[in-house]
């Protein structure tokens, strides 16, 4: 039996990507934004319909560069939530900020709206939500709360690229949104992220900060890292980007697959994008809860025929090793990350999984005895 994978990575032909690396034995410019990383921007710039784009290296730095760029004090609180991958805590610690997390809605596993403003201390100075499984924030509600008590926004958007809320673009909300550009997600740079945002003077200090800091010649204004875009990784980008709404179409195909067999089966619980939400398919979360079969023993029977399904997202942050001696840890204090950590697991989901694929899987999630 052929082994499926949960994800497979969007790629360009061969040739497609040879043609547009080819330049870059002309011109012997690899990093630093040549060519390649100047066109990706300006394409994601219109792609996205956003005023700035600033390409980085990976999500998860660019995450922790514009968390770092907005100068918060040391030892201010960030509410976030836990039912995140890693890199959103990360993020917030790594700068020296102490995550305080929110609980998340019942309907699409974002971050509560209802339940923020009871974590709001003097010292809190963001919110860092997230946009899970491309389902997007309350971000109305969220920008009220920002504005009554002086707080940024800075969206975790690494699963929303793509999507649309109300017709607007995923990435104009809130002072900042990340997106991520890994391999396994639905836009790739093989590695690689951006920031996305409307103030003008953000826009050098990032660059500078991911480029060591410097601010010219011989003058070097900020504390910075590496964390720059190769042309390899945009040339990919700039590949990808053009096969981008094909990619969504077939997604949406095999999601639609997956529905018709699942939809309405007792204790399977299925999250359907809403009508105001223009979605990009990038995940199948499926939620099992009172099913026949737990999820850990849906998880086992798919492993049994070889194949992988991904318990997306358990453990939930807060209950992370390395994150037990914070204050603010533990699942108990989010009840209803912590009952969909439990139930819910992320079906094998790609541009390219065939439809005799999709009805293997629910075949076995239907009928294993
Ligand atoms: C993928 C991902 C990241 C990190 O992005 P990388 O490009 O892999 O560094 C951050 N947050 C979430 C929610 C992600 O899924």
């Amino acid at each position: 039996m052929e082994k499926i994978l949960v994800t497979r990575s969007s790629m360009p032909s061969f040739e497609e990507y040879c043609e547009e690396i080819k330049k870059l034995w002309d011109s012997r410019w690899l990093t630093n934004g040549g060519v390649e990383h100047i066109e990706l921007q300006k394409k994601l710039e219109e792609y996205l319909g956003c005023e700035h784009a600033v390409l980085f290296t990976n999500g998860h730095l660019a995450l922790e560069y514009v968390i770092a760029a907005m100068g918060f004090e040391r030892g201010s609180e960030v509410i976030t939530t836990p039912f995140t991958f890693a890199s959103t805590t990360h993020a917030i610690v790594r700068n020296g900020l102490v995550p305080v997390f929110c609980d998340v809605r019942e309907d699409n596993y974002t971050i509560d709206p209802g339940k923020i403003e009871a974590l709001i201390t003097e010292k809190t100075v963001a919110l860092v939500p997230v946009h899970v499984y491309g389902n997007m924030c309350d971000t109305a509600r969220i920008a009220e709360i920002a504005n009554k008590h002086g707080l940024k926004v800075i969206y975790d958007a690494a699963h929303a690229f793509g999507v649309k809320y109300r017709g607007v673009s995923s990435a104009c909300f809130g002072d900042a949104s990340m997106f991520s550009f890994h391999a396994t997600k639905v836009f790739n740079t093989i590695e690689g992220g951006a920031v996305c945002f409307s103030d003008d003077a953000l826009v050098d200090k990032l660059n500078c900060m991911k480029n060591f800091g410097q601010t010219g010649v011989d003058a070097v204004g900020f504390v910075g890292g590496n964390a720059k875009m190769s042309e390899f990784q945009a040339a990919m980008g700039i590949c990808n980007l053009r096969h981008l709404s094909d990619e969504i179409a077939k997604r949406k195909a095999v999601v639609e697959r997956y529905f018709a067999a699942l939809d309405g089966v007792n204790g399977i619980k299925l999250c359907r994008p809403d009508a105001s939400t223009e979605h990009n398919y990038a995940y199948l979360p499926v939620v099992f809860d009172a099913y026949r079969l737990s999820r850990d023993e849906v998880f086992d029977a798919l492993s049994e025929q070889g194949i992988t399904a991904r318990k997306y997202f358990y453990p939930l942050t807060n209950s992370f090793e390395c994150y037990r001696d914070l204050p603010t840890a533990g699942a108990d204090k989010t009840p209803v990350a912590s009952y969909y950590a439990d139930r819910v697991l992320t079906l094998p989901l790609y541009a390219d999984l065939s439809m005799d694929d999709v009805d293997r899987i629910t075949d076995i999630i239907l009928n294993k005895e």
